[in-house]
């Protein structure tokens, strides 16, 4: 599937240094691997039925701004981003509005699309739907299942008789490959059975072997989208689908595996855990997840109906650029609050920011602006700290230095902010 425009990102003087990012899997700042100069960064996608509300684009500004600092590393970055085009609550959703679950999909994803380059959020290199993946899914859940990681249940609700839901034996994949369980999200028993059951899984489904073990393959039901595989008629679970599409963009080791917080478990676990009982080998380098964003006190949620769209806020005026700012303005691994006085506040910081480049004042880099390029490396090198970007900014700004344009190219080109002021 195509993906968006891509902003472009101006060249600064000199090498940032490679970004260490805080990684679940290990709970320590690290270095994600880097091949021939090149890394790969998985960020989870969205299921098209709520796009795109703070929470998502809090998500996927985190992750752009970690590419932003490669790129100013010198490196390469492979990106890869997954739709979860064909799931329950999409296919829920659809039913309720009566909505083709293709067109709600096709819409929210050019909505999601539009909102990613009002945003100037980078593109993905590789942007699959799982609806265009769903053969190279089905092989690998016939290889799992040839390999005894997958194993079949009975499915008295399958629309063919004799069809049944496939699901994946995590004991048999801890017990024979190098995963086991915990290893990404290092979460307790406890933790992992709410999350599970909090999260589209079904600890009490009968038939399973062990009660967090999750579906790889769900056989065609009356009503729903299926397709036939060499598995059965049916569609891909959830964890396999980025599994799989990571694998085939990315290869079988990569770089970073991104997303909300969310998504630690059961998602990531899983499909590491799947990946690895494909290929042998250890699936994401480094595990890294952003915050929740809260509103009104709540985290945000289609089902709670406290959605703050990027797209409601752009049609009321807002410049996107404010909304960005609003965002970074928090630290991406924090739990926040979305709040109007926020986001009053980015407007007016975007002004003087505005304001204090608007005229170049010299001809060659100032001293305090070659200094300021060196403090947002370095801050935002260690975990992405982007309140100590903009407190460094500011007062940079506070200072009314002479600038012939450095600064302006620095916060566009790490922080993704164009100052730039839109003609009207
Ligand atoms: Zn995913």
């Amino acid at each position: 599937m195509h993906s968006w425009s891509r902003p472009v990102v101006p060249p600064l003087p000199g090498r940032g240094p490679v970004p260490r990012v805080f990684d679940d899997s290990t709970g320590s700042l690290v270095e994600a691997a880097v091949v021939d100069g090149r890394v790969g960064l998985y960020v989870c996608g969205i299921t098209p039925y709520d796009a795109t509300h703070l929470g998502h684009a809090s998500t996927y500004l985190a992750f752009d701004g970690l590419q932003r600092l490669w790129i100013d590393a010198g490196l390469d970055v492979d990106y890869v981003q997954n739709i979860t085009d064909v799931d329950d609550p999409l296919l829920e959703r659809a039913t309720a509005t009566g909505v083709d679950w293709r067109e709600l999909a096709q819409s929210q994803v050019d909505l999601f699309r539009t909102d990613m380059a009002a945003l100037r959020v980078l593109p993905p290199r590789d942007y699959v739907a799982v609806t265009e993946a769903v053969a190279p899914v089905a092989d690998a859940v016939r290889r799992l299942v040839d390999a005894g990681f997958g194993y079949e249940v009975d499915t008295p609700d399958a629309r063919d008789a004799g069809s049944r839901d496939i699901y994946f034996d995590i004991d048999a994949a801890a017990e024979r490959t190098e995963w086991h369980l915990g290893l990404e999200s290092r979460l307790d028993a406890a933790a992992m059975a709410e999350f599970f059951a909090e999260r589209g899984g079904d600890p009490d489904r009968a038939g399973k072997r062990n009660r967090l073990d999750p579906l790889l393959w769900r056989a065609a039901r009356v009503g729903e989208p299926s397709w036939p595989s060499p598995v059965g008629e049916g569609r891909p679970g959830w964890h396999i689908e980025c599994s799989v599409i990571a694998l085939d963009s990315l290869g079988p080791h990569f770089s970073v595996q991104g997303g909300g917080s969310d998504l630690v478990f059961p998602h990531h676990e899983f499909s590491a855990a799947h990946a690895t009982a494909l290929t042998g080998q250890r699936f994401a380098d480094v595990h890294a997840h952003a915050g929740m964003v809260a509103y009104q006190g709540e985290k945000m949620s289609k089902s709670l109906g406290n959605l703050v769209l990027v797209s409601a806020l752009r049609a009321a005026g807002v410049d996107p650029s404010a909304v960005r700012l609003a965002v970074l303005a928090h630290h991406y691994r924090d739990d926040w609050e979305w709040t109007d006085q926020g986001l009053a506040e980015a407007i007016t910081r975007l002004e003087r920011w505005r304001d204090a480049v608007a005229r170049p004042t010299a001809s060659a880099p100032h001293d305090d602006e070659v200094a300021l390029l060196d403090e947002l490396r370095t801050v935002l090198s260690s975990d992405l700290d982007t309140p100590a970007a903009l407190a460094a900014m500011d007062r940079w700004t506070a200072g009314g230095h002479a600038t012939n344009g450095l600064v302006a190219q620095t916060i566009d080109a790490l922080l993704g902010i164009d100052l730039t002021r839109p003609t009207t």
